[in-house]
């Protein structure tokens, strides 16, 4: 039986996240963006959550740790690069590592960039993978702790998964994020066609996410380092890949 997924808004924009696996009737966490939200989606599921996978130590995704933890007794995961800042952590982690929900195996990835010690979990056998604050669609996440080269490694290291895996990310950012990825890829008609859905989704009020690596890399200029196209917009055509993601990232703090 397939991994159960139920995704829910919590806080402005961050999304909250619990996976269940079936078989073993055990259920996992992504991160803690709050309480309220988080006790709403275990009440309405019915899934009593065992695990609680945190990517990284910024508040918006730690918040609730502690009291969840006081309610389900729940063992709380980390990375281990950031293990002093993690509220309640049991299990410190690194690349690499592989932590189970019930059988299912879920590999540890770290993508430094974001943080200096941002993970990110894939449930390989599912074909699902959570990036949280590392990789968003159509966007990446800002730089607070590292340089653009070592979140271009973060990054390329995502694009080396099946295009089909599914991805879920930390955030709702992603109309913002097609308004600017149209700025430096205004020609890509994979990217407008998903603008143009994105858009209705939002109109909906629904989310937009997951999404998929291989649709991110046809849309997401983060990813698309490579792309003649944009290398051409960007006066950039003699350069490396992590210096167009550097130039593409600034000119998105700046956008
Ligand atoms: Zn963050
Ligand atoms: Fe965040």
């Amino acid at each position: 039986m397939a991994l159960q997924i139920e995704q829910f808004m919590c806080r402005a924009d961050n999304f909250g996240v619990l996976v269940h696996d079936p078989q073993s009737g055990q259920t996992a966490i992504i991160d803690a963006p709050e309480e309220r939200p988080i006790l709403e989606a275990i009440e309405r599921t019915g899934w009593t959550p065992t695990l609680l996978l945190t990517t990284h130590h910024h508040g918006d995704h730690v918040e609730a740790n502690l009291t969840l933890k006081q309610q389900f007794n729940l063992e709380i995961v980390g990375p281990e690069r950031e293990k002093a800042k993690i509220p309640g952590i049991d299990r410190a982690v690194k690349e690499g590592d592989v932590v189970r929900l019930g059988d299912r195996p879920i590999r540890v990835i770290e993508t430094p960039g974001h943080t200096s010690g941002h993970v990110c979990y894939h449930f390989f056998e599912d074909g699902v993978v959570f990036t949280a604050d590392t990789l968003f669609a159509l966007g990446c996440g800002r730089l607070f702790e590292e340089k653009p080269p070592v979140m271009f490694q973060s990054l390329k290291k995502l694009t080396e998964l099946p295009l089909e895996t599914v991805v879920y990310c930390g955030h709702e950012y992603t109309a913002a994020n097609a308004r600017f990825a149209l700025s430096v890829d205004p020609t890509n008609s994979a990217l407008k066609k998903r603008a143009t859905e994105i858009e209705h989704l939002l109109a909906d009020g629904k989310p937009t996410l997951p999404t998929t690596i291989g649709n991110e890399m046809a849309t997401n200029p983060f990813l698309r380092w490579h792309d003649p196209v944009i290398r051409a917009n960007l006066g950039m055509e003699d350069a490396s890949d992590a210096e167009v993601f550097a130039e593409i990232r600034k000119r998105k703090d700046v956008a």
